[in-house]
């Protein structure tokens, strides 16, 4: 069997919301990329509703891409808690943290959802900005950590 790192963690031990850097991987030329688990609910007690998530995929596209260099792809979690990141070049979990909050308090502000057309998006019907807000507000209020244990 493979090694999938993410089915490792023990998600029974972890406290949402969170940042992780889930693994570093460095090609034999030199270059290096990041992955991050965005965890932002609890894992097994709840999940986002698809239109929520859907609508913060897009925000977070474009927020984390004028937040942080690098980025490569921020894709939802399949149990919807949360979101991957991929990344070029070595961040640290505070930056990626810091750089979240800042892209969810501009949620909260948005008046509109960037990309919702047949054109630009898989599924431009399944969006609500509402539910988006409402779950950026959750974990704002929560606090983001860069410890996924809280050791701190
Ligand atoms: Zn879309």
């Amino acid at each position: 069997m493979p090694n999938v790192e993410s089915f490792q963690l023990d998600h029974t031990k972890v406290k949402a919301p969170y940042v992780r850097l889930a693994g570093s991987e460095r090609h034999r030329l030199g270059s290096v990329l990041q992955k991050y688990d965005l965890r932002f609910l609890q894992p097994n007690q709840n999940a986002i509703p698809t239109a929520a998530l859907h609508t913060l995929e897009h925000l977070l596209a474009f927020g984390l891409r004028e937040e942080l260099e690098g980025v490569i792809d921020i894709s939802p979690m399949g149990c919807r808690t949360g979101f991957y990141l991929v990344i070029w070049d070595e961040h640290q979990p505070a930056e990626v943290a810091a750089a979240l909050t800042r892209v969810l308090q501009r949620v909260i502000n948005a008046t509109e959802v960037p990309a919702v057309t047949p054109l630009a998006c898989g599924n431009y019907r399944d969006h609500s900005l509402f539910s988006a807000q409402e779950y950026a507000r959750l974990v704002l209020e929560a606090g983001i950590s860069d410890d996924p244990f809280r050791r701190t």
